[in-house]
């Protein structure tokens, strides 16, 4: 699902439009928002893509941390979840909190 950060409704992951208002979700979706917010904070030193506990196998794949610059987008077009993809953007401030897996 996808929620529009202008009026707050959802939307299928396949929608590029806000089912509601017609905002451009690639620019508007309050994951995409989040994540702009994020990439302009000098403090976030990269972003880490988290999944809910009962993703799909796909998502659970991408759950890594990422450059700021190379991050993926969201919703995962590849998701097999029934409810589709809830991944979502976390903040990394510090070098050393950046654990696990870099993508490169
Ligand atoms: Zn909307
Ligand atoms: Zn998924
Ligand atoms: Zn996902």
């Amino acid at each position: 699902m996808q929620t529009c950060s202008k009026c707050n409704a959802t939307s299928p992951d396949s929608a590029q439009k806000c089912v509601k208002c017609n905002a451009d979700l690639k620019e508007y979706s309050a994951t995409v928002v989040a994540l702009q917010r994020m990439q302009a904070n000098p403090r976030v030193k990269a972003i880490r893509v988290t999944v809910a506990h009962d993703a799909c196998p796909h998502c659970y794949e991408l759950m890594q941390t990422y450059k700021k610059e190379n991050v993926p987008a969201l919703p995962h077009q590849g998701c097999s979840h029934q409810n589709g993809c809830r991944c979502f953007y976390e903040p990394v401030l510090e070098e050393t909190a950046i654990v696990g897996k870099v993508a490169n």
